[in-house]
């Protein structure tokens, strides 16, 4: 009967990983979690290699704790847009108190809370190292993890999360999700420098910033895509599970990667730089602790 549950929670799991868009394919971002630990320096890449795998594992977690709690699902995105059109994007990210006193928190909540989730949960890590507590450690940096690569997503910056209009609809599972399923073997990890970061708020806010322009790349990438092959040449009938479903085919998946100028794969590269980064300026800020 356990066994029974678990598996129709774990069907479940896979299902919604497949229909929602909430950030990086799971296998992405057990990877970029992967990857990061190696960017790391010593003697904390020590620490990190032992717990390699459960870092990978609970990277995903995040996105599991959205489908049992409501409130979960508003911190991997924002709406870049709605803090544009009230005056309150120009320069700097808001601070979190201060934007209470000038907007409801419910208009916060939903317009999505990803950046100030970052940064509380970068202290929360610091915190956790200056008392070497090693579960925290471990599992704010597993969270830590997710939230800045669903920062890297830049639709995930966008109201218009999934296309500017009815055509566009799937982009932003083909971003995320399809694009580096076919590709991300390509990929050249080799490029990414971990370095301290001082100031946390700073480098979220020029990454959103980048984000918002970066979508509109995307949605010309796609409408490209699409002048160009006919809906019988974009797509094949593929059979999963005893469905059959529409697939794109790989010479539409690599116009639409060159045409967005690679930017699965910059993006993928960014999440384990802030990853590592992340991790790493933490440590230094909390005094270096040893680790065993
Ligand atoms: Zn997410």
């Amino acid at each position: 009967m356990i066994f029974m549950k678990r598996l129709v929670l774990f069907l479940f799991f896979l299902s919604m990983a497949v229909l929602n868009g909430n950030g990086w394919g799971w296998n992405v971002h057990r990877n970029i979690s992967k990857v990061a630990v190696y960017k790391l320096p010593e003697p904390l890449i020590a620490f990190y290699k032992k717990h390699i795998e459960y870092l990978a594992k609970h990277s995903i977690n995040p996105d599991k704790k959205s489908f049992i709690d409501s409130t979960e699902r508003f911190r991997h995105f924002i709406n870049t847009d709605f803090y544009i059109r009230n005056n309150m994007f120009d320069s700097k990210l808001p601070n979190w108190c201060k934007l209470l006193d000038s907007i409801d928190k419910d208009s916060v909540i939903v317009n999505g809370t990803l950046p100030w989730t970052i940064i509380s949960y970068y202290s929360l890590l610091k915190e956790a190292f200056k008392v070497k507590d090693k579960k925290k450690i471990l599992h704010y940096s597993a969270y830590l993890s997710h939230y800045v690569s669903d920062l890297t997503v830049p639709l995930h910056c966008r109201e218009d999360y999934d296309g500017l209009n009815k055509n566009q609809k799937g982009i932003h599972r083909l971003f995320e999700t399809i694009l580096p399923d076919f590709n991300i073997k390509e990929y050249n990890f080799f490029s990414v420098k971990t370095k301290y970061i001082d100031n946390v708020k700073d480098v979220v806010y020029t990454t959103i910033y980048d984000n918002y322009y970066k979508a509109d790349t995307l949605f010309v990438a796609y409408d490209s895509i699409t002048r160009k092959y006919n809906e019988i040449e974009l797509y094949y009938p593929d059979k999963y599970k005893n469905r059959v479903q529409n697939r794109f085919n790989n010479k539409a998946l690599n116009d639409f990667y060159l045409m967005s100028n690679k930017m699965t794969e910059r993006q993928i590269l960014k999440a384990i730089w802030l990853t590592s980064s992340l991790w790493y300026s933490a440590w230094i800020e909390a005094g270096q602790p040893q680790l065993k």
